[in-house]
């Protein structure tokens, strides 16, 4: 039997509508997004990000800054953002251009404000086990995981790739589940001999179809995070011919993609919500 398709689009869209209901009830939130440069990929997840933003009623702000943009520069603006009383929710927009330190630029963004959940002090929280602000992606894949039921608790996970925006926290969250976690990367011997043994892979790579259908255990969930350009249009880390072996899969596109956007809003509303003393934010 093919696997079920887990598609991202229906639970986004609820996840959206309540994200606006939220937005209504806190009466204003301020999110600025910053984009250096004009890299194209870069200027699409922007706009997508907007669009969605807008439409749940967030003010969002798209701040757009020049290619040549020095770091002084940009970290000027950041802190300018940080202590805007108007602005509950800062994106720095990656990758920077080479003559900025991103590890600079997103430790200059006040933790409480850092909607990506990409600060040293969000990702320490979530190490230690009490989430903040989390990344988008991966929270949308455990809210893909929990919508269909599947069982974590004592699972074996394999999380591919130790990316600081997918692949690590991913891990963290599993683990969190009571899942049993194992990462693997680019120096990982005899890939296969874990996926094999995956009652969860999560694929975070950026490699097209690296995990072939003989890579996947049989009754087996797939999650595929990977969104690459391909001359066959987008194509995911996963080969479709998963879906011959797997109980679960989530396809691209349609996938994990619409979760990130909406978890991106839900994060939103979180640090609106810490900025009013709603939620206590940990000094
Ligand atoms: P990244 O920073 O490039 O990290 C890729 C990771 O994969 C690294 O840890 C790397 O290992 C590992 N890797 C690369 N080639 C490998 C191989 N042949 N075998 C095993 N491991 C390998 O990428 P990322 O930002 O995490 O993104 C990963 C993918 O997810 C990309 O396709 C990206 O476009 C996509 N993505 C999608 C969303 C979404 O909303 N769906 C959001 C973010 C990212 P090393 O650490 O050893 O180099």
């Amino acid at each position: 039997m093919p696997a079920t398709l887990i598609k991202g689009k229906p639970l986004a869209e609820r996840i959206r509508a309540e994200v606006a209901e939220e937005v209504k009830e806190l009466g204003h939130i301020g999110l600025v997004t910053v984009l250096v440069g004009d890299d194209p990929a870069s200027d699409v997840y922007i706009r997508l990000k907007h669009k969605a933003a807008v439409a749940a009623g967030i003010d969002a702000t798209d701040l757009r800054l020049p290619a040549e943009t020095s770091e002084e520069e940009l970290l000027a603006k950041v802190e300018e953002l940080d202590a805007d009383p108007e602005v509950d929710a800062i994106l720095v927009q990656l990758p920077l251009p080479d003559q900025i330190d991103e590890a600079k630029v997103i430790r200059a963004i006040a933790p409480a404000k850092d909607v990506d959940g990409f600060h040293p002090f969000n990702a320490g929280q979530l190490y230690l086990g009490r989430p903040t602000l989390v990344p988008a992606t991966p929270l949308g894949v455990m809210a893909m995981l929990v919508e269909h039921r599947i069982e974590l608790d004592g699972a074996r996970a394999v999380v591919l790739g130790r990316s600081d925006i997918v692949g690590k926290p991913m891990a963290h969250l599993l683990m969190q589940a009571n899942a049993t976690v194992t990462i693997c990367h680019s120096h990982t011997r005899d890939l296969a001999r874990h996926t094999l043994d995956a009652d969860v892979l999560v694929a975070a790579v950026g490699v097209p179809a690296m995990v072939s259908p003989d890579m996947v255990k049989t009754g087996g969930v797939v999650v595929d995070v990977g969104i690459n350009r391909t001359d066959a249009g987008i194509v995911g880390d996963v080969d479709p011919g998963a879906a011959d072996v797997a109980a679960y899969l989530t396809p691209v596109p349609g996938g994990v993609g619409p979760m990130t956007i909406a978890c991106l809003l839900q994060n939103a509303v979180r640090c609106a919500r810490y900025r009013r003393g709603e939620l206590a934010y940990p000094q």
